[in-house]
């Protein structure tokens, strides 16, 4: 049978994740500093299912077929959350999605056509790059250092390849932990204004923050006219991944277009799993469970860091929030061959390499500290200590 794939398909590479899959499954009770999970424990479960209960008790609504742009009270619960961010949406300027990875995928799907360029950091989140080229667009790194996309590059690749839109995680990011300054958030906005272009703004992290005294401005909020920011969030980091709740705003003219095409893509999201929400956010404090989650999380993080201290050529910024630390490696080590050799130590961690659109680094590697609780970090450690100490010899 002659299979007749559509184009696109052709720009599905193996997925290297899925292979350092492989590789981690074969061990035995294996700490993973891998994916980009929570921790499992500090998931508010019983107010979870006091909130479903609730939806059940209001009866059958909640079953039925619902809105494609989603339940309007928990759009507006939104509304008001991120106007505490700075960022004006109307209630009906929210669309619900299945998570923010939809988002990103039908924000894709209203702007890509074939051979269309897409300007992302280098490294940056592999699944957006995977939506994008699944619309057959091109995707081309910008420079970029601590503080953000370095502004001159990204000038002159606005100008060389006229791309639909620039992709930013700029606030905790993945794969970098890292936390653009303000200068360069306002300087990325001008060249977007300056390159009648779009900014793609994903911030799933934003809320995981260590420290309460900084604030970092989302673009979104920047864009005062709403013109150029789609800013795309969801719950997964701040209450579970499960639910499959995420949202997005935009420029209006944007968002009736990807209310269109997420009736093509799904006709909505789960009006049960959004009804949940909406009581969730209710009844239960979740600002104060994600100072929680901040407090915890960056307590997960200086146990790992305090490790790496003690390696021997190891560099990383220190996040200041969200869930990974990036570790540059000696020169001489090729983090996918340190993995084959840290997973019979009992830990893994995702190379670095994958996350590069151009010019991989082969000595980097993605560190996740939210995982574990502090003793298997201090376990998983101890393990990825050893791997590196034989890697070294
Ligand atoms: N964007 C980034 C940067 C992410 O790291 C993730 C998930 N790890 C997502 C989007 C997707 O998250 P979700 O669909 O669960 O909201």
């Amino acid at each position: 049978m002659d299979y007749r794939f559509a184009d696109r398909v052709k720009m599905f590479k193996s997925s290297a994740i899925r292979e350092i899959s492989e590789i981690i499954a074969k061990g035995n009770d294996v700490i993973s500093f891998a994916g980009g999970f929570p921790y499992e424990p500090y998931f508010p479960q019983a107010e979870l299912e006091q909130a479903f209960d609730k939806v059940f008790a209001s009866g059958k609504s909640s079953l039925q077929y619902g809105m494609t742009s989603g339940f309007m009270p928990l759009r507006e619960k939104i509304s008001e959350r991120v106007k505490a961010k700075g960022i004006q949406a109307a209630p009906v300027e929210v669309l619900l999605t299945t998570g923010s990875q939809q988002s990103i995928d039908l924000f894709s799907r209203i702007m890509l056509s074939p051979g269309d360029v897409v300007l992302t950091e280098n490294p940056t989140f592999l699944a957006a790059v995977q939506a994008f080229e699944s619309y057959e667009a091109k995707v081309i790194g910008v420079q970029s250092d601590k503080d953000g996309m370095d502004p001159e590059d990204l000038a002159k690749k606005l100008k060389e390849y006229k791309p639909k839109f620039i992709y930013v995680v700029p606030t905790f990011s993945n794969p970098e932990g890292k936390v653009w300054s303000n200068e360069r958030r306002v300087a990325l906005l001008k060249l977007a204004e300056e390159h009648n272009t779009l900014i793609l703004e994903d911030d799933p992290y934003g809320e995981l923050q260590f420290n309460a005294e900084e604030t970092y401005t989302p673009i979104a909020a920047m864009d005062t006219e709403k013109k150029y920011v789609i800013y795309t969030s969801s719950f997964s980091k701040t209450v579970v991944p499960s639910l499959r709740v995420g949202w997005v705003t935009g420029p209006q003219p944007i968002m009736k277009v990807l209310t269109q095409i997420k009736e093509a893509a799904d006709l909505m999201s789960s009006p049960l799993n959004q009804q949940a929400l909406y009581h969730l956010l209710n009844d239960f404090d979740l600002d104060g469970h994600i100072r929680m989650l901040c407090q915890q999380y960056h307590q997960h993080m200086l146990v790992m860091q305090d490790y790496l201290k003690k390696l021997d050529s190891c560099k990383w910024v220190e996040p200041k929030g969200g869930m990974f630390i990036w570790l540059e490696v000696d020169e001489n080590i090729h983090a996918t061959e340190l993995l084959t050799k840290a997973v019979p130590h009992g830990v893994a961690f995702i190379p670095g390499a994958p996350f590069y659109v151009d010019s991989p680094r082969q000595n980097t590697m993605r560190l996740n500290f939210t995982n574990s609780n502090p003793e298997r970090i201090k376990l998983g450690m101890e393990r990825l200590t050893e791997a590196f100490q034989q890697a070294m010899k």
